[in-house]
Order: C-alpha cells, then sequence, then structure tokens
C-alpha cells in the first residue's frame, strides 16, 4: 500500500560502490536544486561569498613568504617587481588587511548562511507539512509510513543543516585546495600526490562510519519511536489523569530509560570505534608532513632554497594537508548528510491512491443528491477480514438515513468510503448516479460535511472552531452563530468568558476547557455551518445528556431540511426521527424500515429499542416516533 515513486535510497545494502556513490551525488544534487528553490538569491551570495573566501588564505600565505624573505634578506632581489620589491611594513599591513578580509567574509558568510538555512528549513518543514496533509489516510495505517514520517522529520532540521555546511566547506576547500596545488607543484609534482595520499586514510573512515552510523540510525527507528510515545505519554495532559490514578509513571519512565541506555551504548560503541581509527588515519597524516618539511629544511640547508620557501612550503603543505582534510570530510559529511535526507526524499516522493481522474466529470449541482453504495466489498489496508461484503445502501435524494448497529458493524466505515479516504475493493459509491472515483476528489469533498465520531477540537477560539467547517468561504459571525444555535450550542456559549472569542483549550493562556457534551455541540456546529448538501452525523447524540438529546433531535428534521442526512447511531431514539432506518451487523444490512415498521418486525432493531425501555407498551413505543 506504501508506495514511493521508485528511485534507490541513497546508501542501500545491495547497492555497490560505484553506483552508491552516483546515487549520494543524485541526492546531493537533488538537495542543490531545493536549495536554490528554497532561496535563490542568499544562494547566489552565498557562493560568491565561499569562493572569495577559498582564495583569500592563498593570497594570505603568499604574502607571507614575501614577508619572510623581504624580513630575511632584504634587498636580495629574489622577488622583484610588484609586491615583491616592497620593504616589510607594507608587506606586514597588506598581510594584516588580507587576514582581516577573511574575518570580514566569515562574519558575512555566517549571516548569509543563518538567513538561507532559516529558508531552506522552513521550505523543507512546508513540503512535508503539504504531503503529511494530503496523503491518503490509508498511509496512517502503515507502521512504514510512520517510520517514513519520523525519519523525513528529523532529517529536515538537523540534516539540511550538516548538508548546507558541509557543501559550503567542500567547495571552499576544493577552491584553496587547487590553489595551494598550484603554489607546491613548482617544488616538485610528486608533492601533492602524497598529500592527496596522505589524508586518504582519514576520507575512508569518515565515509565508512557515516554509513555504519546511517545503518544504525534506520535501524533504530522503531525504537526513537517509541521514545517519542513514552515522551509524550509522561508529559501530554491528555494522558495525564490516567497516569496519575493508574501510577503508570514509573513504568513509563523505566520503558524510556531501558531503550535510551541501550540507543546510548550502541551509540557509543560507535563513536569509540570511530574515534580509534581517525587517531590512526591522523597519526599517518602528521608522519607524512614531517617526512616533507624535513625533506624541504634539507633543501634550505643545501642552498637551493630560501627560508621563505620554507615557511611557504610549510604552511602550504600543512595548510594543504588540513584542507584535504577538511575537504574530505566535508565530502563525508555531504555523503552522510545524503543518505540522510534520502529520507526526506523519499518521503516527499509519496504517492497515493486516491487521485483525481484524468477526465473527471462535474459534480452533480442537484442540492440534495442521491447517494447509493452499490455492491461494495471493503478492507482496511493490510487487513484480511472484509469490514463491507456486497453491501448495497441507497440513500435517495432529500431524505434522512440512519445507520444502528453494534459496534464494529462498520458504520463509520461508509463515511470514510463516501468522503473517499478509501476507495473498495470491490464495487462503488454513487453521487447521483454518478461513481465518485470520477469526481475530482476535493469537488467531491466540498460537497459532504461530515460530523465525525471523534471529531478534533483546535487550539483556536471557538468561533474558529466552528468556522473550521467551512474555511474556503470565510463564513460571517452571523452564519458562525446560526451554525451553534441550530447545534445547540449558542447557550453553552453564552456562558463562556469571552462567547465566540473564547480560546478553546488550556495549553495558552485564557482557554476555556468543555465537557464532552458540550465540544459534541462545537463539532455539531462546525458540520452546520458548512453548506453542503450531503450532511453525514457519526453519533451525533453520544455525548448529549437526555433532555439535550431530546430537545435537539425535536429540530432535527428542521435542521437536515434540503438535504441528504446520513445519520449514524446507536441509539434507536436518535434514529427514530429518520425516514429510513437500515441495521447493520457484520458489515450488511440485515433490517430496514421506519421505526414503527422496525419495531412490528420484532428483529435486532426491536430487541435494542426493548432492551433500553423495558417499561415501553407497543403503543408507548409509538409516540414520539416517526411511525
Ligand atoms: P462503533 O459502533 O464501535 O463505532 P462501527 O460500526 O462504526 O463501530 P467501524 O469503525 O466502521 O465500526 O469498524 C468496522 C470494523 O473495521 C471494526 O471491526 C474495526 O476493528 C475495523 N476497523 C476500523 N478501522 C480500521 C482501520 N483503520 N484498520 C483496520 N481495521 C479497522
Amino acid at each position: 500500500m506504501l508506495t514511493a515513486r521508485s528511485h534507490a535510497a541513497a546508501g542501500g545494502g545491495a547497492a555497490a560502490g560505484p553506483r552508491r556513490f552516483l546515487i549520494s551525488l543524485a541526492q546531493v544534487w537533488w538537495t542543490v536544486r531545493l536549495l536554490q528553490t528554497a532561496a535563490p538569491g542568499w544562494s547566489t551570495a552565498w557562493l560568491v561569498l565561499l569562493t572569495a573566501q577559498g582564495l583569500l588564505p592563498i593570497a594570505t600565505i603568499s604574502l607571507i613568504r614575501l614577508l619572510v624573505n623581504s624580513i630575511a634578506a632584504p634587498g636580495s632581489g629574489r622577488d622583484t617587481g610588484g609586491l615583491g620589491s616592497l620593504p616589510p611594513l607594507p608587506l606586514i599591513a597588506l598581510t594584516a588587511a588580507a587576514m582581516l578580509a577573511g574575518e570580514g567574509l566569515k562574519s558575512i558568510t555566517e549571516w548569509v548562511r543563518t538567513a538561507q538555512s532559516e529558508l531552506f528549513q522552513d521550505h523543507v518543514s512546508a513540503l512535508i507539512h503539504q504531503k503529511s496533509a494530503t496523503v491518503d489516510l490509508a498511509f496512517y495505517e502503515s507502521p512504514e509510513y510512520y517510520d517514513r514520517l519520523h525519519r523525513a522529520r528529523s532529517d529536515a532540521g538537523s540534516r539540511s543543516l550538516v548538508l548546507l555546511d558541509s557543501l559550503g566547506s567542500t567547495l571552499q576547500s576544493s577552491i584553496t585546495l587547487l590553489a595551494m596545488v598550484a603554489v607546491l607543484a613548482p617544488y616538485g609534482l610528486a608533492l601533492p600526490l602524497i598529500l592527496a595520499a596522505s589524508t586518504g586514510p582519514a576520507f575512508a573512515v569518515v565515509l565508512q562510519f557515516n554509513r555504519r552510523y546511517h545503518r544504525w540510525w534506520e535501524a533504530t527507528t522503531v525504537e526513537r519511536r517509541w521514545l517519542h510515545y513514552y515522551d509524550l505519554m509522561l508529559t501530554h495532559g491528555a494522558a495525564a489523569a490516567e497516569v496519575r490514578l493508574f501510577e503508570l509513571g514509573p513504568y513509563l519512565e523505566a520503558a524510556y530509560r531501558r531503550l535510551r541506555r541501550r540507543l546510548r551504548r550502541e551509540r557509543l560503541v560507535l563513536a569509540r570505534d570511530q574515534g580509534g581509527a581517525r587517531f590512526l588515519a591522523g597519526g599517518l597524516g602528521i608522519a607524512v608532513t614531517g617526512g616533507a618539511v624535513a625533506w624541504m629544511a634539507a633543501r634550505v640547508t643545501h642552498g637551493t632554497a630560501t627560508l621563505g620557501d620554507l615557511a611557504l612550503f610549510y604552511q602550504a603543505f600543512s595548510q594543504g594537508q588540513g584542507l584535504l582534510r577538511a575537504l574530505l570530510a566535508g565530502a563525508g559529511q555531504l555523503h552522510g548528510a545524503s543518505l540522510f535526507l534520502s529520507h526526506l526524499r523519499e518521503f516527499l516522493n509519496l504517492e497515493g491512491q486516491i487521485t483525481d481522474p484524468i477526465q473527471p466529470r462535474p459534480v452533480p449541482t442537484s442540492s440534495h443528491p442521491g447517494l447509493r453504495l452499490h455492491q461494495i466489498t471493503f478492507r482496511y489496508p493490510g487487513s484480511t477480514r472484509p469490514v463491507l461484503r456486497d453491501f448495497e445502501l441507497t440513500i435517495p435524494p432529500g431524505t434522512i438515513a440512519a445507520i444502528v448497529g453494534p459496534n464494529g458493524a462498520g458504520k463509520s466505515t461508509l463515511v470514510k468510503l463516501i468522503c473517499r479516504f478509501y476507495d473498495p475493493e470491490v464495487g462503488r459509491v454513487e453521487l447521483d448516479g454518478v461513481d465518485i472515483r470520477q469526481l475530482p476528489v476535493r469537488e467531491l469533498r466540498r460537497m459532504i460535511t461530515v460530523l465525525f465520531q471523534f471529531p478534533q477540537y483546535y487550539t483556536a477560539t471557538i468561533a474558529e472552531n466552528i468556522a473550521i467547517g467551512d474555511l474556503a468561504a470565510c463564513p460571517p459571525r452571523a452564519a458562525i452563530e446560526e451554525a451553534a444555535r441550530l447545534a445547540g450550542a449558542d447557550e453553552i456559549i453564552a456562558r463562556l468568558p469571552a462567547g465566540y472569542d473564547t480560546l478553546l483549550g488550556k495549553d495558552f493562556t485564557g482557554g476555556t476547557e468543555l465537557s464532552g457534551g458540550e465540544l459534541q455541540r462545537i463539532a455539531l456546529a462546525r458540520a452546520f455551518v458548512r453548506q453542503a448538501p450531503i450532511l453525514i452525523l457519526d453519533e451525533p447524540t453520544s455525548f448529549m445528556d437526555p433532555w439535550a438529546e431530546a430537545a435537539w433531535l425535536e429540530r432535527f428534521r428542521e435542521l437536515a431540511r434540503g438535504r441528504t442526512v446520513l445519520i449514524i447511531t446507536h441509539r434507536p431514539t436518535t434514529a427514530m426521527y429518520a425516514d429510513t432506518i437500515h441495521v447493520m451487523q457484520g458489515g450488511q444490512i440485515i433490517e430496514t424500515g421506519t421505526h414503527a415498521e422496525l419495531l412490528a418486525r420484532g428483529g435486532l432493531y426491536a430487541r435494542a429499542w426493548r432492551e433500553q425501555h423495558p417499561a415501553c407498551t407497543p403503543e408507548a413505543r409509538l409516540i414520539g416516533g416517526r411511525t
């Protein structure tokens, strides 16, 4: 079910060396393009600054060479013409100016880099948010999806910065290094090669440990998600009451600590091995530098080179080695970050199956379209058991249908199919005779308003919590108040300190909490504010007290007028206000009729009614109900 556009994950275990390298390069290129899209102007400025910073060290060490020569043998004429003929003092001033320029460039680059990374992070977060808000609901059925989301999210912030830094340092080091090689070449062409060879082992260590760390990090995604879960349970208000009453705190803490201890131990082993290998590789580099400097010192002793040459050589060689190491480390980090960012790319490439048709049909324009679920068989992703089998239901235009049935019968699943959160395996949902898969998904959903069984409440004002039902239409205050009145929420809101402007939830200052039944009225108002021709209410009265339920149901038919309505409920007292009641069990409709007809039939509905109203005579049962 979870599909991603095919591109091999960088660093995949099976990929061979060169192939892996090419994948990493492609990954880096993808990130560079993303960077260019996120912060085009800043990226250009960053490039220019890095180039300038890359060239500046060459200017500095050339000036130092001239300075040493002019101090050691003033007027020797070895560096004649141009800056070479200057006395020490102006050369000192020029060297200081070059160093100052270096510092200035560093500060400006830091500022540019901050702006660029902020923009980049915001851009990546926006892409993740857009993707998360639109992927198929089916993705949420899969632990694999959560793993991917977790990996993509943890990459977005830290890894993109690492990538940016390593890209910058690699670029800058490459420029300086090329210039250093040009400076060293006159002393022997073998020197640049020795330089490269001395840093090779360090590079190999970096690459190897990048891959090892990445493999470990990938393999422990599930553990880190567990940590996140324990942390949430311990710190979030939603679980706070049960955590205290059932004394879950120590249990959750222990589970968290156990997992952290294991991850910490594994991480430390990795760090220890990496440290040892780095030490050996560094030792090799120092030995090579020592040998090269000794060779140059011997040349000075024999008079074939000047002290200035020795100073330049030492600077160029040791800086060159440092640079090469920085370059290779930067390239290693780039490789590492690209491994991590491949998860972001993979996440952004996730493709759902609930998509618009290639040639969509226009949505029905009727103000109360007919709804039909025809021969539907459906099972949830990853499940073998069909929730609905050959399911058939017709709701004529402008009528109220109720679905009643025991827990797990498949009632709420119908809502998900009508809204096209899922597509059925077999059969189709029709709107005025048109298969909803032939309609543009957004326009189809705009035709439907739903009170979900477990609505979401937002940390926003009450008015906003209602207006959320139709943000596109930006409902005016009068429409919000009318929806609240229809839902029976107006009196509750009137009692709140700031009325419609009261903040819901206690996460922020000034917020207030409402009871379950009060919240349900707010959610009901949200469903009403959306002027959609199809109204679906999943357990609209489950939290209401009997008095509120009776009062609300009295007005219900008026509220529903002019719309096609599906009401899902456990309560016959709610269902009996519908035009037709369908009794559902085991994924199928087993009884259909009006309240009176179903009571007369003596089936499941009648039994449920009798159990809730044991003292009712058959005559009393019909009072208040639609017969
Ligand atoms: P209730 O009256 O308790 O709300 P319901 O009739 O609305 O139940 P559904 O929520 O439609 O029942 O669930 C029908 C069946 O589908 C149940 O057996 C449930 O376990 C299963 N089910 C529901 N959601 C999922 C899901 N996301 N993945 C797998 N199975 C699911």
